[in-house]
């Protein structure tokens, strides 16, 4: 019996004379890898919506390790990706991420409407394609098991501060008057990225991305989370050092 799932084609590689291998971050058994026979030609049925950042409906059967597609129609292209380098290399660095972070074969309906969010916001470009990079990392890292410990300063209990640091190792923050000490490597954070920290690991899925920020705070913010990033993984995204190298 065929398998049916909602989800986000995450990574598409070419096999074969003229098949795809999609990696596809699915609802129900997390990601996984599907074969869509024939899909790279534009005539096949199943073309349009195993191609990458694609949200839609697969339906699957299993061959030994893989699936295949069987069936597939498209909800989301995001089509909107394509207009700018930076949007759409954050949505490959997200992509990179998710295939790094999220289980195989375990329901996953939460980082789908994560994932989803995030491919939306950067296609309508209607949020700053750093914010939605850094909300969503952020996200992706507490739900993964890498909460950090926002709250208030590791040595006085301060909670707010005009410089707190955060310190990518622990996942903790020091206040300005405590300092970091012994602590290593560590990132400043004004009183707007801090907010911003905090609201993308405590705030509601819904309102993740629903913030402002001034340009200043967003690049704190945003260097602070992909440094949380690579000191947990202990180790970079080759996606993430292509988007630096733009940034
Ligand atoms: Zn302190």
């Amino acid at each position: 019996m065929n398998l049916k799932v909602s989800g986000i084609v995450l990574r598409v590689r070419p096999s074969g004379d003229n098949d795809r291998l999609c990696t596809i971050l699915t609802d129900t058994h997390g990601v996984i890898n599907a074969y869509a026979r024939g899909a790279r030609s534009m005539k096949n049925k199943n073309s349009t919506a195993t191609a990458q950042f694609v949200y839609g409906n697969f339906e699957l059967y299993r061959r030994r390790e893989y699936y295949i597609i069987d069936e597939s129609q498209y909800e989301d292209l995001f089509t909107g990706l394509r207009d700018d380098i930076i949007r759409l290399s954050v949505a490959q660095y997200l992509c990179q991420l998710a295939m790094e972070l999220i289980p195989d074969e375990q329901p996953a309906g939460e980082y789908l409407k994560l994932m989803r969010a995030a491919l939306y916001y950067l296609s309508e470009n209607t949020r700053p394609a750093l914010l939605v990079k850094a909300a969503a990392e952020m996200r992706i890292m507490s739900m993964s098991g890498y909460m950090p410990d926002l709250v208030m300063c590791a040595e006085c209990g301060a909670y707010e501060h005009d410089v707190m640091y955060f310190i990518p190792r622990t996942g903790q923050i020091k206040c300005g008057d405590c300092g970091v000490g012994e602590d290593g490597f560590c990132l400043k954070l004004g009183r707007g990225a801090m907010t911003a920290m905090r609201h993308s690991i405590y705030a509601s899925q819904k309102k993740l991305f629903a913030f402002s920020i001034n340009e200043q705070s967003l690049r704190q913010f945003s260097k602070a989370s992909e440094a949380f990033v690579i000191a947990k993984l202990e180790k970079s995204l080759t996606t993430l050092e292509f988007l630096r190298t733009m940034l």
